[in-house]
């Protein structure tokens, strides 16, 4: 058996975004030791990228808004399909997170009385994005990240964790590997948050960094746990799509918050010709209601570019089949036009978009201040994830928690923007707090030395073979097929066709070589990371080829409308007894009358 260094903990937490971070901080002050393992560097996580705001009804710029109407519009934005429990808890409890997050530190900018500042955001009715110009993930990282080091939680950096170690029903601990030195470390645990992120690497056009592997979701998966909703994977409208060696990268929705607008070729405002039937009581009737909107008036309605990301994403997308589409394949996003509208516009976009206007002038030599940018879909988050129990977020496998991107229920069939660092605040807190309850009412479990033994095996696997194929092929292939059929538009035998290369790349994954050592070894840490997005992608394309109607995010060319009857169930996959991947239809349960009346009222 290779050598390993060991290590004991009440609670380990995986994963050092804001979810992460969140549990981690929350399962200390609940008096357990706590370990926190990350692949990358301790803030670096994803939560760092985040620019535009965090989703909590504070009502600092509109007097109207409240935990009732957050929780509506999450719900409609995730087209009823999200866990309404989740919904509401998470709608309460946001004010309090951030409120908290303001108390130990972070930084927001001001309302003129001197209150959090909220801004416009898709999907959501009233200026509700907490934030501090275009950086907000920074702050929230550094300040969770600096009360969590001061709250004695000792982490663990660069070191991944490949399995998730069982007794029985229950995990007990990981086995990781060290990214620098490739050493083993095993960790005993009483509980295990998992906090990993999303899955964006997946496909070829993204805005998710390296990390984004689906490593959780499959740890748990593999651990026994469920995954739910795993066919709606949101596609961002706005993605840099110029040059060819930024695609991808996001362009935050703050842009149109702030009074950006989509044009196409011909310079026409193409967001106006289709606005859904769900949110026609809530969008301008033309441009100068949706600029009153964006400046603030409380009697008009949003701009059609704030509606949510599946629908605008699609409008682009027929804008660029039909022809309309800018130079490089994409629309154009406009915030210079708001010179007609405010003096001073350029210090004002340069103030409230800070972090777009360096990124476009340094990467693609665009003034944003003065022309028009290229932008296009980008692959952005996942609501699908390990399914969790709402109030405590343990998974369906005992010990197991999971918090974040990686978990789900909150956003249904799509996500609002905002709604996911809220998420992290929330629900990393429940995590934490009963992983550290689970811990201390459960001994602890027994680690299997034969476990520890095959995982460390099954990691070494990559440098076995003398000759085969390099993982960075297999990645490649993998995401650009995931891309082309599994995208924002889907078909049936689009889909059957990608089970199919799926099948064949597992084969593909078995006669994988690696060249090199353990130390410093890309190569290596790609291999392993794939197997993860092997799984990921084949529980999407299952889930995919499975609902069969469009909602949210999952579009079906051949099904191209709503069905009423799937909009009652959530799809459940599992590792069957063989190892086969398994999906079911799991029916919603029915929503507490009070919650329906809300909706009702918020219509
Ligand atoms: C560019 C961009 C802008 C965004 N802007 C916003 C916004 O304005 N508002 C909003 O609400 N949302 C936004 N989002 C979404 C939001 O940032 C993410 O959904 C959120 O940060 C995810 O946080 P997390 O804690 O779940 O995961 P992350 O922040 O990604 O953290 C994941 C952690 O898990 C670790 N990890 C992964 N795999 C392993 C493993 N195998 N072993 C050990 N550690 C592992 C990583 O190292 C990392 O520490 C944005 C996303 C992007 C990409």
């Amino acid at each position: 058996m290779p050598s390993f260094d060991e290590y004991n903990f009440d609670v380990i937490v995986i994963g050092a975004g804001g979810a992460g971070l969140r549990a981690a901080i929350e399962a200390s002050a609940h008096g357990v030791t706590v370990g926190l393992i990350c692949k990358s560097l301790l803030g670096k996580a994803h939560t760092v990228m985040a620019e535009g705001g965090i989703a909590a009804a504070l009502s600092n710029v509109d007097d109207r808004d409240s935990w009732k109407v957050h929780f509506s519009d999450t719900m409609r934005g995730g087209q009823y399909l999200n866990n309404w429990r989740m919904a509401e808890l998470h709608a309460k409890e946001a004010p309090d997170r951030v409120r908290e997050l303001e108390a130990w530190g972070a930084l927001f900018d001001r309302t003129k009385d001197g209150k959090i500042l909220q801004r416009n955001f898709g999907g959501h009715k009233y200026p509700r994005l907490a934030h501090v110009g275009d950086r907000t993930g920074l702050e929230m990282i550094r300040t969770l990240q600096d009360h969590g080091i001061h709250q004695g939680v000792e982490v663990h950096m660069e070191c991944t964790v490949v399995t998730l170690l069982t007794d029985g029903d229950r995990v007990v601990g990981a086995f990781c590997y060290e990214r620098e030195r490739g050493r083993f470390k095993v960790f005993r645990a009483k509980a295990v948050v998992m906090a990993t992120g999303g899955i964006g690497r997946a496909f070829k056009i993204t805005s998710n960094s390296w990390e984004y592997t689906g490593d959780g979701h499959s740890l748990a998966y593999n651990a026994g746990a469920e995954l739910v909703d795993m066919e709606f994977v949101q596609f961002h409208p706005t993605g840099m799509i110029w040059p060819p060696s930024v695609r991808g990268i996001l362009v935050t929705e703050g842009v149109r918050g702030e009074g950006g607008i989509l044009l196409n070729k011909e310079g026409k405002r193409f967001m106006f010709n289709e606005i859904p039937e769900l949110y026609k009581n809530q969008t301008a009737d033309n441009e100068e209601e949706g600029w009153r909107y964006v400046q603030g008036d409380k009697n008009a309605k949003r701009p059609p570019e704030l509606l949510t990301r599946d629908h605008v994403a699609r409008c682009i997308v027929r804008e660029i089949k039909e022809g309309r589409g800018s130079p490089h394949g994409g629309v154009f996003l406009d915030i210079a036009w708001i010179k007609k509208k405010i003096p001073k516009s350029e210090e004002h976009i340069k103030r409230k978009l800070p972090g777009m206007y360096h990124m476009f002038k340094k990467l693609a030599d665009v003034d944003i201040t003065k022309e028009p940018m290229e932008i296009g879909p980008t692959t952005h988050y996942s609501m699908g994830g390990i399914r969790v129990d709402a109030d405590t977020q343990m998974s369906t496998v005992a010990g197991l928690f999971a918090a974040g991107e990686c978990a789900a229920g909150l956003h249904g069939a799509n996500r609002l923007g905002g709604n996911s660092l809220s998420d992290l605040l929330v629900f990393g807190k429940r995590a934490g707090e009963f992983a550290a309850k689970f811990a201390k009412e459960n001994g602890e479990g027994k680690v299997d030395e034969k476990q520890i033994e095959d995982a460390a095996k099954k990691a070494l696997q990559p440098f076995e073979k003398t000759e085969g194929e390099s993982p960075y092929h297999i990645q490649a292939d993998l995401q650009s097929m995931m891309q082309e059929l599994v995208g924002i538009v889907r078909v049936e035998d689009e889909l059957v066709r990608a089970k199919e290369y799926l099948a064949i790349m597992n084969k593909r994954l078995e006669n994988i070589h690696v060249v090199g050592n353990r130390e410093f070894n890309p190569g290596w840490h790609t291999a392993l990371d794939l197997e993860n997005l092997l799984t990921v992608s084949e529980a999407v394309t299952m889930a995919a080829i499975e609902r069969k109607e469009s909602r949210g995010a999952h579009f079906r060319e051949d099904y191209p409308n709503k069905d009423a009857a799937s909009g009652k169930f959530n799809l459940v996959i599992k590792k069957s007894g063989n190892g086969e991947m398994t999906i079911r239809k799991e029916p919603i349960p029915e929503m507490r009358e009070d919650l329906k009346k809300i909706i009702e009222e918020m219509k």
